[in-house]
């Protein structure tokens, strides 16, 4: 418990740092990324003063969240089937709307319930085919289509850098990624967030303007 508060408040310094280092003077939301960790890591990161956690598969939060009392917002950083999107009522917001078809199944959900659903759009800065996401050729013409899906509130932008990529690879999605965030905002979408740093690259993703990082190693340590 000690050892995890103290990895806390080093990585709330770390972030600290690398906002002075990037000049883009932005509030950074900690998510922790609690996924292969049982509902205790919940209760634990939330005793240490984190109010966001990150799950990527669906089943595996609700299970979590059944058995969680700690008052943590939930955030959907991975995939979600069109048939799931039911489950959005259990999350505060979702980071991966990676094509158009989830991003009308995610409206159509929210105007059966009257509310629009929080959402970011993912985009996949260098075609990566191992992961999910709008190519930045493509977010223009997706920009125009979500300004009339009133069921969805289109907050930002998610990405996730390739592994062991070089600083200067690094720095080019990153950047990307907020070029994507303007291509949404001039389509008049609310669009104030980057979701964009895990445990490997987020110091840089901070220094080029993250405002939601997604950390799960370097809290919990190693997945297994
Ligand atoms: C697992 C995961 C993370 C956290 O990764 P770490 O390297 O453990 O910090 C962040 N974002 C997404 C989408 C993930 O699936």
């Amino acid at each position: 418990m000690q050892d995890l508060l103290d990895q806390v408040n080093a990585v709330r310094e770390r972030i600290a740092a690398a906002v002075q280092r990037g000049g883009h003077g932005q509030a950074v939301r900690l998510v922790a990324v609690t996924k292969n960790h049982g509902p205790d890591a919940v209760e634990a990161i939330h005793a240490c003063g984190v109010e966001d956690v990150g799950e990527n598969r669906v089943q595996e939060a609700l299970d979590k969240q059944a058995m969680v009392t700690a008052p943590v917002r939930w955030h959907l950083i991975g995939h979600l089937q069109r048939n799931k999107v039911k489950a959005l009522d259990h999350f505060a917001m979702l980071h991966a709307v990676d094509s158009s078809r989830l991003a009308d199944a995610v409206h159509a959900f929210g105007t059966v319930r009257g509310r629009a659903v929080d959402v970011l759009v993912q985009v996949n800065v260098v075609g990566e085919e191992s992961k999910g996401g709008f190519a930045l050729s493509d977010v223009a013409r997706e920009a125009e289509r979500l300004a009339g899906c009133s069921g969805v509130r289109v907050l930002g932008v998610m990405t996730m850098a390739p592994l062991d990529a070089s600083e200067a690879t690094l720095r080019a999605v990153f950047a990307g990624a907020r070029q994507a965030r303007e291509m949404l905002r001039a389509a008049g979408l609310e669009a104030t967030e980057l979701s964009m740093g895990m445990s490997g690259d987020f110091e840089v993703a901070v220094e080029e303007g993250a405002t939601i990082v997604r950390l799960g190693t370097v809290l919990f340590g190693e997945r297994h």
